[in-house]
């Protein structure tokens, strides 16, 4: 691994890019009626993370953000390549944007993220979207001025996908959603090549962001009002390994509980193989720490997991999760499970069922397995068929509903500590807001109680929703 200050990219490209916005800035404030820009993202938390930056780097520019497609002048996809089902999404609405485009000539469409970063995407985008003006890939991120400002003056097409290990850029503007919460990246990228995942070909290797810097960002997010950060991460429980400083992830947690007005503090991910007793430790000790924890298990049979190349057991990882029920009982638990991975018969699904039961999850993130080209997953051979793999998912979700709305039930009737996020998506009348366990409450209250820590007692519990009322 390169030292951190070869990672970096240099403070001096940093600067070249600010004056290159500086120069689309005045380009723009000498347009009628301003410029517009649109963002779609896709995927994970780290994209989100990037179309803040995006966001961040626009509104720099000059741009406006809107929510109306139809009334931008800039319309930029962030796009993931973890599923096949959201890149073909991504194809549809490119096609789509074609008749815009003709309507609005003057239209810039820009299209980035992991999707990008593979040869074969690059070029159908190449040939066949030929209104698509810019495609750049996760590495060129903090280039993204300097090809935006290449279009505004010159026209044309720009591609930039560079392959690499991947760079850290500090000090480029952010445009976070407002509210009491807000992620914060910690490390970039992925070392473990699970045998199914796109991420490490497609971000690069592990790479951790400097304390200071995170600190930094932690400390101003708090003086503006927010109350809760999410560290972020592909694999946060590696942070620090690539550091000179003698420092890991729970050494990092507990720096971030330090900073005044950050009340409640959670990350993600966790690779099951890497979390420390350390970590364990760190979190029941530290009350800022929220208690839970999404701990992928992907698979419960020991084969599979082998030919995943998790690095764990279904014995291993059980031990792990024992450990921290003792610690913290009553944390919540969630996970990522991949139904019908290559090789995978009904009989090892068994085993995952297991998992289920034994560990008993608030929530499952579960999807059938995606080829994606390139990994070596792609290559193995099925053993069952498409039906009977959908026949094991729909177990899976059986499994689970019943287990999902046991835990939910526990919570009725109890008055539980919400920190209110905003409006809720389902129903205006409504404010939405997290447990310490990271759950959803719908309650009525007024607009006031936004970034607020209330009191609420839940009063209806469904298998994926909580319902309460605030209580004094
Ligand atoms: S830990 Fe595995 S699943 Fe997670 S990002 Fe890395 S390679 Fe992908």
């Amino acid at each position: 691994m390169n030292s951190v200050k070869e990672r970096m990219i240099a403070p001096e490209e940093i600067r070249r890019q600010k004056e290159i916005m500086a120069y689309v800035r005045d380009i723009i404030s000498r347009t009628e009626g301003g410029r517009k820009a649109f963002i779609e993202t896709y995927g994970c938390q780290q994209n989100v993370s990037d179309s803040e930056t995006i966001s961040g780097m626009l509104c720099d520019m000059g741009y406006t953000i809107t929510k109306d497609k139809q009334e931008a002048d800039f319309i930029i996809y962030n796009t993931c390549a973890v599923r096949e089902n959201a890149e073909l999404k991504v194809y549809g609405n490119l096609g789509a944007l074609k008749h815009l485009k003709t309507k609005k000539p003057n239209l810039i469409i820009a299209v980035c993220g992991c999707m990008m970063q593979q040869e074969s995407v690059k070029e159908q985008i190449r040939k066949k979207y030929k209104h698509i003006d810019i495609v750049f890939g996760t590495h060129s991120l903090y280039r993204f001025p300097e090809i935006l400002s290449k279009v505004v003056t010159d026209g044309g097409r720009v591609f930039d996908v560079v392959s690499s290990d991947g760079a850290i850029a500090e000090d480029l503007p952010v445009k976070r959603e407002e509210g009491p919460c807000a992620w914060v990246s910690v490390m970039y990228g992925c070392n473990n090549f699970c045998s199914y995942c796109i991420v490490p070909y497609v971000r690069g290797r592990e790479r951790s962001r400097r304390k200071e810097y995170i600190l930094d960002d932690v400390k101003e997010l708090a003086l503006k009002g927010c109350k809760e950060i999410t560290l972020l991460g592909q694999n946060v429980n590696s942070y620090g390994n690539d550091l000179e400083e003698d420092i890991d992830f729970a050494d990092l947690l507990e720096m971030v509980c330090t900073v005044d007005g950050i009340e409640r503090v959670r990350f993600m991910t966790s690779h099951p193989k890497d979390i420390s007793d350390k970590l364990i430790d760190t979190m029941a000790r530290e009350s800022k720490i929220c208690k839970q924890l999404h701990l992928p298990v992907q698979a419960g049979n020991d084969r599979v997991l082998k030919t995943m190349n998790r690095k764990y057991t279904k014995a291993s990882y059980l031990e792990k999760i024992r450990k921290i029920k003792e610690k913290m009982p009553g944390i919540t638990l969630t996970t990522d499970i991949i139904v019908g991975f290559p090789g995978e018969t009904t009989e090892e699904f068994e085993d995952t069922l297991e998992v289920l039961r034994e560990v008993r999850y608030d929530t499952i993130f579960s999807f059938i397995y995606s080829r994606r080209p390139g990994t070596p997953a792609a290559k193995m051979e099925d053993v069952i068929s498409p039906e009977e793999k959908k026949k094991n998912f729909d177990r899976l979700l059986e499994v689970q509903d019943v287990i999902s709305k046991e835990k939910n039930l526990e919570l009725q009737g109890k008055v539980v500590t919400v920190l209110t996020e905003g409006k809720s998506k389902n129903n205006d009348l409504f404010l939405a807001g997290r447990t310490e366990g990271g759950k959803t409450v719908n309650f009525q209250g007024d607009d006031s109680l936004i970034g607020q820590f209330v009191q609420v007692e839940i009063t209806e519990a469904k298998t994926w929703s909580l319902t309460g009322r605030v209580v004094d």
